[in-house]
């Protein structure tokens, strides 16, 4: 009997998570994404994370976020059941950068307003969760070119210390369009920020949004909804910069992801379709 109720715990648990990507390994930097069955309700942190109709749910993971993770899944009967995750720990780059101009290394007073104003509209913008889902379609590259930074690198700015870098930087001639990497709907489009230059955001859903940074030229509006692959910008090198390049990111809310991971664990659709069944 207890083996019984032993093996009706172990299906009941089965049925009520069940990750649907293997995303090996996991990582500082991933976006985990988890199934459940639909009705049921999960919690990371103490705060309720949104679900699909189908019960997919993602879960973002920062730079330094701790190894031992945890989520909570409550049935429609209020039962809760406790899932770890073990993610690895990684190395980041150390990333020397020379010749800024001094204005952007230490801002001058008279900028500091303006600073906090971009750093608000940014914040708002990547608070949105909306019940899209683009992001289970995958992601493309947004541009073509050279990988010139890479998330998490600890940055120094004409020998000065600076916060990490949580980009993914592609060099490319201003000008270059640069792609939607999913579907989803334009929550910012600026054409001038201090640090970011023409700076533009993009909701895929649930909390998860793609960046774009330095750009010259912004092709749609906030409350357009865009395609997947449809040029919505053109590279430039406006900004904090020292040369014309996209910088990238992909957050989960305010956790800051990496593009690189995102792409490798979620493929877009169409790759998926050809692969050899
Ligand atoms: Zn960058």
């Amino acid at each position: 009997m207890r083996f019984f109720s032993f093996l009706v715990r172990v299906a009941c648990v089965w049925l009520v998570a069940l990750p649907v990507l293997a995303q090996q390994p996991l990582t500082q930097g991933s976006l985990f994404l988890g199934k459940t069955t639909p009705g049921n309700k999960v919690f990371y942190k103490d705060q309720p994370v949104m679900l699909t109709t189908e019960g997919d749910f993602v879960i973002g993971f920062g730079r330094d976020a701790s190894l031992e993770q945890s989520y909570i899944v409550e049935t429609p009967h209020g039962k809760q059941t406790t899932y770890t995750l073990q993610l690895q720990s990684r190395d980041y780059k150390i990333q020397r950068i020379e010749g800024v101009p001094g204005k952007y290394v230490v801002p001058p007073e008279s900028r500091l307003l303006r600073i906090k104003d971009d750093n608000r509209q940014i914040g708002e913008a990547r608070a949105s969760r909306t019940e899209r889902d683009d992001f289970l379609s995958g992601f493309l590259q947004p541009v073509d070119g050279p990988i010139t930074g890479v998330y998490g690198s600890q940055r120094y700015f004409n020998g000065k210390p600076r916060r990490p870098h949580y980009g993914l930087d592609y060099a490319a001639p201003t000008g270059t369009p640069v792609l939607s990497p999913a579907a989803g709907k334009v929550v910012l489009a600026h054409p001038d920020m201090y640090f970011s230059g023409g700076t533009m955001i993009i909701d895929h859903g649930m909390g998860v949004t793609s960046s774009f940074l330095h750009l010259s030229k912004l092709l749609v509006k906030p409350g357009d909804i865009v395609k997947q692959g449809q040029p919505v910008a053109e590279v430039g090198a406006t900004g904090r910069v020292t040369g014309a390049h996209l910088d990238w990111r992909i957050n989960w809310g305010n956790v800051r992801l990496d593009p690189e991971l995102v792409m490798r664990d979620y493929p877009m659709i169409s790759d998926l379709d050809d692969a050899p069944k």
